[in-house]
């Protein structure tokens, strides 16, 4: 009786563990390849009012469900784990681009393209992030790419700062000194207006300084302005132009004041 009641148990825990086995799919699904036209690369050249095609590869041990695809803007300096780019931009944009998209899947691995149109509007750096999910919902890690998007159609800016920006866009400088900015915009259409500031990373505004002119200029130099007595932290200096059209564009550079 015990040999039978033993064989009995011996019995009941294999069929438990072989169907757990059998049911549970932890394994994540993989984005193997992305592409915007036939570039691999993760950084990506634009032009504001074009489109691109974007082909994506994912796989799974089981099957696929879908692929998202996420474009985000990449100005506040945050970072992506998993594939493909970084992160870490903190240049402003200009203007606004989001754009989210499923793509449906069903098989253990697909190839899917989607058409993309790129804002007239905009100038800037974008992430496109790539995600694959399987049937029982795992998610694959990301796969990121950096979208530049140039656009000659908005006003063209030139700041110079004292002290000089180093090649990231960033200037340096200590507490209680003076910062100074001097710069040059441009536009076809002729320029409505020119403006300069002082912003936080929260958002906070200082003065804004209205650059004077006259008649819609198409090239407008402004002499050197001051910001003084600059606070220990980190600020955006900013210069906003738009045209006679109503293309704006925001240049900026990082200010790290230091004691
Ligand atoms: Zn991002």
């Amino acid at each position: 009786m015990k040999k039978i009641l033993f064989c009995i148990g011996l019995a009941a825990i294999c069929i438990a563990s072989c169907r757990k086995d059998t049911k549970v799919d932890l394994v994540q699904p993989i984005v193997t390849r992305v592409e915007v036209g036939d570039s691999s690369a993760t950084t990506i050249e634009l032009t504001a009012g074009s489109s691109f095609q974007l082909t994506v590869e994912a796989s799974d041990n089981e099957s696929l469900n879908e692929v998202l695809v996420e474009i985000h803007a990449a100005e506040d300096a945050h970072e992506h784990q998993g594939n493909g780019h970084a992160g870490g931009e903190f240049h402003l944009n200009s203007g606004e681009w989001q754009n989210q998209q499923t793509l449906q899947a069903n098989n253990a691995s697909a190839t899917l393209s989607t058409q993309i149109s790129v804002p007239g509007t905009i100038a800037g750096q974008w992430h496109l992030v790539v995600t694959a999910k399987d049937d029982v919902g795992n998610t694959s890690l990301e796969y990121t790419l950096l979208l530049n998007v140039t656009n000659d159609e908005l006003p063209l800016i030139e700041g110079v700062t004292t002290p000089l920006a180093d090649a990231t866009g960033t200037v340096s400088m200590q507490a209680g000194s003076s910062l100074l900015l001097a710069g040059t915009v441009s536009d076809a259409d002729g320029l409505a207006g020119v403006q300069t500031y002082l912003l936080t990373y929260s958002g906070l505004s200082g003065d804004t300084t209205v650059i004077p002119m006259s008649e819609n200029p198409t090239l407008l130099t402004f002499p050197e302005m001051s910001f003084d007595n600059a606070q220990v932290g980190e600020y955006r200096l900013v210069i906003e132009a738009f045209d006679t059209q109503g293309n704006r564009r925001w240049w900026d550079n990082r200010v790290v004041v230091s004691e």
